[in-house]
């Protein structure tokens, strides 16, 4: 086992699937299923989670709303998508927590680094919703953050596309997957991995990251194990 402790990023948009808006239990439980494997393996799972299926910031000031109350509205999608993802890996047989960035006492904890930590340690997995509890941040952000925090070996970023590529293999078709890339490389370039807020802070405390395809059954166990899946980014 290459890793031992990780920390896994998804996306909100990645839970709607097939559907335009929401939840898509199907993946849902892809997901947990996937998350299961390496948890058999012994790894200790830390996740966040987005919400961009249900609500982003950014969105808000078009519809008349204030950022920063669109801020919150974001935190919140992501801790709705947490506690569904919560619900799915408990009826998948995990333990798990989940840490709030904001209080909201009634269904989950206040993030506490050392509490987080225990968790780990005991086995169980931690999500942490509601973002880091501030405005103008990303979840890319928290998982950066939380990863250092907790000691995470890694960020796994799960996405549709399998990688970094040197364009967006969306648009042009002759793009190319780089397997590993520093990170000077990738501000050089100028590509998108993470915002910066969460990249900087990858590269300034030597956090490696992996981009890689959540969406193809087998990746995420594949990767902690130490084959070479999507793309690794490193000093
Ligand atoms: N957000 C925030 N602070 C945080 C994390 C998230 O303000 O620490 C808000 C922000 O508005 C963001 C939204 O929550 O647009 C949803 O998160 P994100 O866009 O990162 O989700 P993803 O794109 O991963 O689905």
């Amino acid at each position: 086992m290459k890793y031992k402790r990780i920390l896994l990023k998804l996306s909100g948009e990645a839970l709607m699937g097939e559907k335009n808006y929401g939840i898509d239990p199907t993946r849902l439980q892809q997901y947990a299923d996937e998350i299961k494997k390496v948890k058999d393996m012994g790894v200790e799972i830390a996740i966040v989670i987005g919400g961009g299926n249900i609500f982003r910031g950014v969105q808000a000031e078009k519809s008349g709303i204030d950022r920063v109350q669109g801020d919150y509205m974001g935190m919140l999608a992501t801790l709705i998508n947490a506690m569904a993802l919560q619900s799915a890996l408990e009826q998948n047989g995990m333990y798990t927590r989940l840490m709030s960035g904001i209080k909201i006492e009634s269904v989950c904890e206040p993030f506490i680094r050392r509490r987080a930590i225990r968790h780990l340690e005991k086995g169980r997995i931690v999500i942490f919703g509601a973002g880091i509890g501030n405005p103008y941040f990303t979840t890319d952000s928290t998982a950066a953050l939380r990863a250092i925090e907790v000691e995470s070996d890694v960020v796994l970023k799960g996405t549709r596309v399998d990688g970094v590529y040197t364009a967006d293999p969306e648009k042009d078709s002759s793009a190319t997957k780089y397997n590993t890339i520093s990170f000077s490389e990738v501000y050089e370039k100028n590509l998108s991995v993470m915002d910066m807020t969460a990249f900087t802070l990858c590269q300034e405390n030597n956090l490696p990251i992996i981009v890689f395809d959540m969406n193809k059954a087998g990746n995420l166990s594949k990767l902690v194990l130490g084959d070479e899946i999507g793309t690794l980014i490193t000093a």
